[in-house]
């Protein structure tokens, strides 16, 4: 007898599985992912059937299914069994892990193929005759024959526009059964006419060859690893070692996926894989329309590509014959989403890898601290490149002291020695780039009259103040309110500004050095994709001297005409208060110093510091993280905070601070059933942000592995007992974001 129970998730946040018997005519066609409508209660409702089974063990009568989805595609079997992974995994509900598994577009069946009607010859016959005898006299009718001929099968828009014809031409030739229209699907492209430029390999540096040997050893499964760290210096080619796996994966039949952190590095990298692979490569991210990320997701569904680019959620791209997942610079936070399921792409394409017979490939300068861990007790294969391309140097860093500087008369925000560095480039017509990771003019706004501080009303935050807009923003919530030369408080005219961001530091750059075409690179200025790749051509062809931005300059660009690199402020990052702020920033100053030199000539990088004696700071200069590495784990160890370990945040948020700080101690206080000497609680406390948005937040981390069991229990709180207890409450397992 043919199982003919379907095990059925409703899209209710239920975190429920209902049970539904298939009807003997539906039998061939409900599959596991297919989309079904389901009587539930009085009305009807959409579900996906997650399993076939023989019996259920729910004893009143079961209800049949009633339909199924034709407009919708069934969701393979491999991502329903990983969405169930990361709803335990992630201490989620079932239908968050199961949402994040399709793009919006396909799940909601309201896109479909784009049609487009195109033309062609009927009767070659007829057409000929036409030409011969009638064509003089309809000129225009002639005109569309000969087209067409000449272009055959030309969509209907394509013909108006090169032929300036007319609707009622083209209907008198197909009355006279000359030619025919006919509907069809067609793809829409997101890379529309850019023009594809193949390139060829180069060759191999020993170290590269290296690491494809070995990476091709583990994709035919000659090796016990399924997952390597390619833990490769700045500049030293990473992106080939991928594009040869890639390849490898190719020559075996198998398809493979390729993360990049920020969706605005993808057209500079997806040109890259393209320019390899061609048309086998789909590009899946967040700037696409729906229309077209349909269609991507659509091809690869059907196997017409091999390929995909694209951000975090491209690790769910329907393939099915899986062989390689490339996290490319996997320290990256950008591969947490911060709403449910809050999942780590690297993490869960490392087991996608683990359960499809795949092999993962992490890339970074700076692994995360868990990478480098795993590679080092034997989980990863680790795998190094330890050189520059061509054996270019890495840039020399100088540290500058700024509380020497200030004493000395010097500005406090350019130091001498970056100013004449910046002078001497532009002299020699090389490029610099300025980094400070904060946006905005000024940070701070006080009254000196009366002490007033300019803060959200709906955050715990100061707002910062942008010039150019001349307002004030919260970078939080995006509150924005209109700045004013008076105190709003005391009326006095006496408010200072404080605090640097990169408009500021444009602003002094461009007095420093009135003759340089200077330009800005944040997401203040870069409001679209295309501003973005705007900024990138004019700096790639030297239009621009000296570009001054956030965190987006670090992240894998290469501009080989980039000799200096002037980072600002470089403590920011580290008075964070995060355990993993030293960690975080020794890989931002790493980053950025690595966009210096990687052309022929070498690069210098200057840091700006008030505290340069701190081991991130002092690392960095030598770009060494392995030194790094060792100073920071004994600490990590000692305070039982990851990589040893796990660690998990607990977040409770409400409009009523007193509610929220009681529920949070009531949840801790059932939560002590699952209390054991391997877990740590911290005492429930306020976020480093105590309001967002007019919510309070309180918080509480637990540091330790939790079992299956106890997320399993957690899970149950939020969604049972604590449910109706208006007090929102999240967990966020193997948490980046502790604010
Ligand atoms: P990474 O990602 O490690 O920082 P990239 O992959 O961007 O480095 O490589 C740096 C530069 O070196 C790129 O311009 C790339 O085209 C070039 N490159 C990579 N491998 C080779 C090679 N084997 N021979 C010559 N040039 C190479
Ligand atoms: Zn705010």
């Amino acid at each position: 007898m043919k199982n003919n129970i379907a095990r059925v998730l409703i899209n209710l946040s239920l975190n429920k599985y209902f049970d539904y018997k298939i009807p003997e005519t539906l039998l061939d066609e409900v599959k596991i992912g297919s989309h079904v409508t389901v009587p539930f209660g009085k009305s009807r409702r959409e579900g996906c059937v997650v399993a076939i089974i023989e019996s259920t063990s729910y004893l009143k009568e079961i209800k049949e299914i009633e339909r199924v989805s034709d407009r919708k595609p069934i969701i393979p079997r491999n991502l329903i069994e990983l969405g169930e992974w990361m709803a335990s995994y992630y201490c989620c509900s079932k239908e968050q892990a199961m949402r994040a598994l399709l793009p919006g577009s396909v799940r909601s069946g309201k896109i479909s193929r784009k049609k487009v009607t195109f033309l062609y010859i009927e009767d070659s016959q007829k057409a000929s005759e036409f030409l011969f005898n009638k064509g003089r006299k309809y000129p225009a009718q002639e005109k569309i024959v000969q087209f067409i001929l000449q272009h055959p099968d030309v969509s209907i828009g394509t013909l108006k526009v090169r032929t300036s014809c007319s609707d009622s031409s083209i209907k008198s030739l197909e009355k006279a059964g000359i030619i025919k229209r006919e509907m069809r699907n067609v793809l829409r492209d997101p890379f529309g006419d850019s023009e594809l430029v193949m390139s060829e390999p180069p060759e191999l540096t020993d170290e590269q060859a290296v690491a494809v040997r070995e990476i091709t050893n583990m994709l035919d499964k000659k090796s016990r690893f399924f997952t390597a760290l390619l833990f490769g210096v700045t500049g030293s080619g990473k992106t080939e070692v991928y594009l040869r796996a890639i390849n490898e994966a190719l020559n075996l039949d198998k398809d493979s996926i390729v993360l990049v952190p920020e969706i605005a590095l993808t057209p500079q990298t997806t040109e890259r894989f393209r320019a390899r692979f061609g048309n086998q490569v789909s590009v899946l991210h967040s700037s696409l329309s729906d229309g077209e990320r349909f269609d991507e997701w659509t091809k690869i569904y059907e196997g017409k590509v091999k390929i995909v680019v694209g951000a975090r959620s491209a690790l769910f791209a329907p393939f099915k014959k899986l062989g390689l997942i490339i996290v490319d610079e996997e320290h990256e936070n950008s591969y947490k989403q911060d709403e449910a399921p809050r999942y780590n792409a690297r993490d869960v394409a490392v087991m996608r890898s683990y359960r499809e017979g795949a092999v993962t490939i992490l890339g970074s300068a700076t692994p995360s601290l868990e990478s480098f861990y795993n590679a080092k007790h034997g989980k990863y294969e680790l795998i190094k490149l330890t050189k520059r391309i061509d054996d270019r140097l890495m840039p020399s860093v100088s540290v500058i002291d700024m509380r020497a500087e200030k004493a000395g008369k010097g500005n406090t925000i350019f130091s001498r020695d970056l100013i004449s560095a910046v002078y001497d480039r532009l002299n020699k017509k090389e490029q610099t780039i300025i980094f400070l990771n904060r946006r905005g003019f000024a940070t701070h706004l006080t009254c000196h009259a009366c002490g007033y501080t300019a803060n959200c009303k709906n955050c715990s935050v100061d707002y910062t103040y942008h010039r150019s807009k001349d307002y004030l923003a919260c970078h939080i919530c995006g509150d924005i309110i209109e700045a004013t030369q008076n105190c709003p408080q005391c009326k006095a005219q006496n408010i200072k500004y404080s605090g640097v961001g990169t408009e500021k530091i444009e602003d002094i750059a461009t007095k420093l050095f009135p003759l340089a075409k200077i330009s800005r690179m944040d997401s203040d200025t870069m409001t679209n994709r295309k501003s973005y790749e705007d900024i990138l051509l004019n700096f790639r062809r030297g239009k621009i001297d000296i570009l001054i931005g956030t965190q987006m300059l670090a992240k894998g660009l290469d501009f080989p005409n980039v000799t200096l690199v002037g980072i600002v402020n470089a403590d920011l990052s580290l008075h964070i208060p995060d355990f993993r702020a030293a960690e975080r920033t020794f890989q931002l100053l790493t980053q950025v110093a690595g966009r210096a030199g990687r052309g022929v000539i070498p690069g210098e990088v200057f840091i700006q510091t008030y505290t340069p004696f701190h081991e991130a700071i002092k690392y960095a200069v030598n770009h060494d993280y392995e030194a790094f590495y060792n100073y920071e784990i004994p600490t990590r160890d000692e305070l039982s905070y990851p990589p040893k370990t796990h660690l998990a945040v607990i977040r409770f948020s409400g409009e009523e601070e007193d509610k929220v700080s009681i529920v949070a101690e009531e949840f801790i206080e059932k939560l002590s059933i699952i209390r054991n000497e391997h877990l740590i609680f911290s005492p429930v406390s306020p976020s480093p942000i105590s309001k967002i948005k007019n919510k309070f937040r309180y918080s509480v981390m637990l540091r330790g592995n939790l079992s299956y069991k106890q997320k399993t229990f957690i899970k149950s709180l939020i969604f049972n007992e604590f449910k109706n207890k208006k007090v929102n409450i999240i967990v966020d397992i193997d948490a980046l974001n502790l604010m």
